[in-house]
């Protein structure tokens, strides 16, 4: 690992797992885990973390000055390589889904801050830019740029997210979590023992490009793993009076903050799911808080 990606690391936060104690688990003989890489870092949070480190170190190990990615508005994404950029003296330039707004949103703005080149392209041509897939695939790219494709689709994050399986250190039976682009649930089903499954929650509506999309970048047949598409509560960017009063009511017991556009989704899920009994009593549920909270600042 290159030393600056060390020295970074160094300053996070531990992800600890914090117990959930709810009557309604209890009610269901569940227990419930939350795997808090939220308290990694305040803005390169959570899964962004776990799918950057990888790829940092091959670009910084090939001599590279300069990081392109893609990403929407509120990417968390772009918000975090944007800072880590700026942490580690690396040019980065977000190329931005859509017309520039004539504001800013609040994740923009930031990523201007810390000294990253925004372009904007239409909506067709950011669907194109999904092909590039490898650091160097971006047509007319130079010797010092390295390409991140969205979400950071490639093995170098799921590495990452072996890590973080890796880092878990209790007897479990499920490992949750929110999708995007569903990297984050590729590489946690890698990583799994086959005995254990991952649960991935959608994000999105008509997410069904999902399953074969996690299905494409795993490294081994596994079974093992389900996707769930039920609670995306209207869509990407929505969110309905169901969804948020469970996540008020879900902080104020646990103090737990979440998101509305993913690990809020994924917990209404899963209390939902529980709820209708869909684990056997005696399971042990672990979720993952991707973190992903400067992108509520979207929906004060
Ligand atoms: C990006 C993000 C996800 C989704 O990750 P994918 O790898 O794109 O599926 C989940 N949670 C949070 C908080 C995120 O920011």
């Amino acid at each position: 690992m290159h030393p600056e990606l060390v020295k970074l690391e160094q300053s996070f936060g531990l992800s600890v797992l914090t117990k959930i104690d709810d009557p309604l688990l209890d009610d269901y003989q569940v227990s419930l885990w939350i795997k808090r890489d939220d308290l990694l870092h305040p803005i390169i949070s959570g899964n962004k973390w776990r799918k950057l480190k990888y790829n940092l170190d091959h670009a910084l190990s090939l001599g590279a000055d300069t990081l392109i990615s893609m990403g929407g508005t509120y990417s968390n994404h772009l918000h975090a390589l944007a800072y880590t950029g700026k942490i580690l003296g690396l040019k980065t330039i977000g190329i931005i889904r859509g017309e520039k707004p004539a504001l800013l949103t609040p994740t923009l703005q930031d990523m201007q801050n810390w000294g990253m080149e925004l372009r904007f392209i239409s909506r067709t041509e950011f669907r194109h830019y999904r092909n590039y897939r490898d650091w160097q695939d971006l047509p007319d790219i130079k010797p010092n740029e390295f390409w991140l494709p969205e979400g950071g689709a490639n093995h170098l994050a799921l590495k990452g997210m072996a890590e973080l399986v890796n880092e878990i250190d209790i007897e479990y039976d499920t490992l949750c979590v929110a999708c995007g682009t569903g990297v984050t649930l590729a590489g946690l089903i890698d990583a799994v023992p086959g005995r254990q499954s991952a649960l991935g929650f959608a994000a999105l509506k008509h997410a069904d490009f999902l399953q074969p999309d996690v299905k494409s970048l795993l490294s081994k047949n596994s079974n093992n793993w389900e996707i769930i598409l039920d609670y995306h509560c209207g869509g990407f960017a929505n969110t309905s009076l169901e969804l948020t009063s469970f996540m008020h009511a879900f902080t104020q017991k646990t103090s737990i903050p979440l998101d509305p556009v993913y690990t809020g989704k994924m917990l209404y899920g899963l209390y939902d799911l529980i709820a209708k009994g869909y684990f056997k009593p005696g399971q042990r549920i672990i979720a993952l808080h991707t973190g992903g909270l400067q992108g509520n600042r979207g929906y004060a």
